[in-house]
């Protein structure tokens, strides 16, 4: 059990260059986090985005170059990585396999030397104590595999080689060499990126549950944003190595901070809209307008005539409507996937790509979640419409979030 504080870690590379010279690469920049005791936290980002060196920091893997990181208030910058009770797992769970099950878990309480006090007396009488290192018994090591073998339920693989297990059940025995150590804090490095969709999907639960079970700090490290929504008591969401918001799953999905959060956190990807705003009337580049009724006015910032916004849809926030709706489009299916309990629908607003998809600023492209009962097909023209409570308004320069709410929020990178 543990709670963890970094405060303004920074990790710089630096990396020969081949026109000689050294040069210095920032791959973690003012990272700032109070994490509770028993908390599951996830970093997630896209690939080279930090996550795993942050990670590599609190075990101890890696020097911090500033800042300072604390566990249970013991400030741990110097301290070496056995002796901060962490426990780390991996992508790649490299079991050794030459060892059954029992041995691979076991290995590590094998090699470790429990510090003892012993008293003694020297020849004056005088009393002292000095630090012995004592193996852990036979009998302890067996007690500490059995009960993490029975967390897991991988008792009756315990004499097999790891050669003879599936994906899942290798996976599960790297916990357990974790669960065997007793550590204050786990940490896990894309552990399930081996695994195929279907077995990742349950070990997400087991994890989860093992979290509960153990009661323990979890810090979590994915580039899944489904792993990271439902798995984390809290996320952090990072790019090029700055944290851009960290939250509750749902609050994250609800109140994006900014244009790159609303667009990493959520499948289908929300939809962007380049937009021009008027006193509160949202101008598409085809011409299209939406007037943002009062409520959402008030709670958004203070915004000047013509300023150049992203308009952010998310796809359960459009529907199929009538044409007399007041704040309809027309749209432009092509694509439908059925999925059996829903069907995304990929369209455009621009009627004359038909077939041609635009991409990048003036994009008009759309998706949408509708009924698998719709009946359309590709090539349909539909009426179509937002939710306006829902959408999402991002500065186009700063591509931060306009909401007031939201403004409390925005950290890392802020200028170029
Ligand atoms: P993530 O785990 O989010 O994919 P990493 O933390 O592994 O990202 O990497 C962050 C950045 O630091 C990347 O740009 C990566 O190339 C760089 N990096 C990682 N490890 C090293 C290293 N040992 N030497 C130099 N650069 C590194
Ligand atoms: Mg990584």
């Amino acid at each position: 059990m543990a709670s963890l504080s970094l405060r303004h870690i920074n990790k710089v590379y630096k990396t020969d260059s081949k026109k000689g010279g050294a040069k210095e690469k920032p791959a973690v920049c003012d990272f700032n986090l109070e994490i509770e005791d028993k908390e599951f936290i996830v970093f997630v980002g896209p690939s080279g985005c930090g996550k795993s060196t942050t990670l590599r920091m609190i075990a101890g893997l890696e020097d911090i170059t500033s800042g300072e990181l604390y566990i249970d208030g013991r400030l741990v910058n110097d301290v070496e990585p056995k002796d901060r009770d962490i426990a780390m797992v991996f992508q790649n769970y490299a079991l050794y396999p030459h060892m059954n099950v029992y041995a691979n878990m076991a290995f590590s309480l094998k090699m470790r030397k429990i510090p003892v006090e012993v008293e003694k007396t020297d020849k004056n009488g005088n009393k002292y104590t000095v630090t012995k290192y004592k193996k852990m018994s036979k009998e302890e090591i067996d007690q500490k595999v059995k009960s993490a073998a029975k967390i897991l339920d991988i008792e009756e693989y315990l004499k097999r080689k790891p050669g003879a297990l599936s994906g899942g059940q290798r996976q599960r025995v790297a916990l357990g060499r974790a669960i065997v150590r007793d550590p204050k804090v786990f940490l896990l490095d894309e552990p399930l990126s081996n695994l195929d969709a279907k077995l990742r999907s349950a070990m997400r639960t087991e994890i989860t549950k093992l979290h509960k079970k153990l009661e323990t700090t979890f810090i979590y490290v994915t580039h899944d944003q489904v792993e990271a929504m439902t798995m984390g008591t809290r996320i952090v969401v990072m790019k090029d190595g700055y944290v851009q918001q960290i939250g509750k799953p749902k609050y994250i999905y609800d109140h994006p901070v900014n244009k790159f959060v609303a667009g990493f956190i959520g499948t289908p990807q929300m939809s962007f809209f380049s937009c021009t705003l008027n006193g509160g009337k949202l101008t598409l580049s085809n011409g299209a307008a939406l007037e943002l009724p009062q409520e959402v006015l008030s709670s958004i910032v203070a915004t000047e005539d013509g300023m150049e916004v992203w308009l952010g849809v998310r796809s359960e926030n459009v529907h199929l409507t009538t044409k007399d709706d007041k704040c309809s489009f027309k749209c432009n299916v092509q694509l439908l996937e059925e999925l059996g309990s829903e069907t995304i629908l990929y369209g455009n607003l621009d009627l004359n790509e038909t077939d041609k998809v635009v991409d990048g600023e003036n994009s008009l492209k759309i998706v949408a979640k509708i009924s698998p009962n719709a009946n359309l097909s590709v090539g349909d023209v539909v009426d179509i419409s937002f939710d306006i409570e829902s959408l999402h308004l991002f500065d186009k320069q700063s591509e931060n979030s306009l909401y007031i709410a939201s403004q409390g929020d925005i950290v890392g990178r802020k200028e170029e």
